[in-house]
């Protein structure tokens, strides 16, 4: 006989919502990975960046699918991209280092080179125009984030990290730039533009030009995949392979962190929809969560540190004395996610959700917090979407409630996502 594989009850429940994101459309025909993809906001048409060296235009036709208009080959794979809606300027970063600008036609029909940036020495893993400040950001597997001036070409500034450089955020108000590494760290950079002339050129040590170090945010303990920047809300958030999205209220300035846990894997990437404060995390679980950041949540508590259960007050084993003038064997040190406490396993075995806490699956928690939480409504603040395919890039076009994601399996899926933005 076959074995039947059943989902638990509570994870399936996730899935039923009538909230649900229809897939409008597939693009298919692409051998090798696709490792970005962009929505032309407010447009049939979505931009593709591929391992295979191609940067293809794709247009929705009448036949009823997405076809390319443009297929340009690039020298060395393709593996970064952004598009900017108001100037069409397109930025393609590539395994050699190189990023490379055009202009998309009006019609979607051509692309046409306008310039090269020397930003990198190995592959580029993300790149942003701020069209406000006329600056070209990005990052490198160099271990390089570099800072050119997007009007002359010329490199104005850099930092050096400690690991690969995956993710790059900007706030353009503030001026601030937070890097992402595949160590986990995020670090916060500020642009000194009084520094500009004195600088340019005077390289050495970890930061040059016009950048100065500010801080490091350390929360993930998994490399850093996806950052988003809010500017209104002024939240950082970032999204790791440790399969945590880390809400960091940067406007506070009281280090307020939230955390979010809603993937059984690595989370690859965020986006975020400003108008209606839904943040979007997609990862290699399939799972597509849509956070509704209107909700206020908790930080998750400081663990505390114990000899003994705080509860039953018998010893961990590394507490030798208690262990012997109590005659017992010491245990394992568990701590409850919702009031924090160091437990013993007996003392801490119910399993709740708290998503509140950011927790939406069920988490270890003590007895009298389980009475707690049976005993109030625990709604969801996410909405889940099965995606079917593992996840490695997304986008979000918010005035057309359309969300893209590209899968591993090669293939782009476009979805309607008005359901969930109401
Ligand atoms: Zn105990
Ligand atoms: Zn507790």
């Amino acid at each position: 006989m076959a074995a039947e594989i059943k989902p638990g009850p509570g994870l399936n429940d996730r899935f039923n919502t009538p909230k649900k994101p229809v897939l409008l459309s597939k693009l298919e025909g692409v051998n090798d990975d696709v490792n970005a993809a962009v929505i032309i906001p407010g447009e049939d048409a979505i931009i593709t960046v591929c391992d295979d060296r191609t940067v293809r235009v794709w247009l929705w036709r009448e036949s009823g699918q997405y076809w390319p208009s443009v297929c340009h080959y690039m020298p060395s794979a393709a593996s970064a991209l952004h598009f900017c809606k108001q100037s069409r300027r397109l930025f393609v970063g590539q395994e050699s280092g190189q990023i490379s600008e055009f202009l998309v036609a009006e019609d979607r029909n051509r692309i046409s080179h306008s310039k090269d940036y020397q930003a990198h020495t190995a592959r580029v893993t993300s790149v942003l125009l701020s069209d406000r400040c006329q600056w070209l950001l990005s990052v490198g597997r160099d271990k390089m984030f570099k800072l050119h001036c997007a009007q002359s070409g010329l490199c104005l500034g850099s930092f050096v990290s400690e690991a690969w450089c995956t993710a790059v955020a900007f706030d353009s108000l503030a001026k601030v730039i937070f890097v992402g590494d595949y160590g986990g760290q995020i670090t916060m950079l500020k642009i000194d533009e009084a520094a500009a002339q004195s600088s340019i050129g005077n390289s050495g040590g970890v930061v040059s030009g016009i950048i100065r170090y500010v801080t490091n945010l350390k929360g993930h303990t998994g490399s850093i995949r996806a950052l988003t920047w809010d500017s209104n809300g002024q939240f950082l958030y970032s999204g790791s392979f440790d399969q945590q999205v880390i809400a960091w209220d940067i406007g506070g300035q009281c280090g307020t962190a939230y955390e979010l846990n809603g993937h059984q894997n690595k989370i690859t990437s965020i986006c975020y929809a400003p108008s209606r404060r839904i943040l979007i995390s997609g990862g290699e679980d399939s799972v597509v969560v849509f956070w509704d950041m209107r909700e206020s949540r908790l930080e998750t508590p400081q663990w505390a540190d114990s000899d003994t259960c705080q509860r039953c007050e018998r010893p961990f084993f590394w507490n030798l004395r208690a262990m012997m003038d109590q005659r017992q064997l010491g245990l394992r040190q568990h701590h409850c996610r919702s009031c924090g406490r160091a437990v013993c396993d007996r003392c801490s075995s119910p399993r709740h959700a708290i998503p509140s806490m950011g927790f939406e699956f069920d988490v270890r928690v003590c007895e009298p917090c389980y009475a707690q939480l049976k005993a109030s409504e625990n709604p969801s603040l996410a909405v889940f979407h099965e995606a079917k395919h593992s996840i490695v890039a997304m986008d979000v076009d918010e005035s057309r409630k359309r969300l893209l994601t590209v899968g591993q399996d090669h293939i782009v899926k476009l979805w309607d996502i008005s359901a969930v933005l109401q």
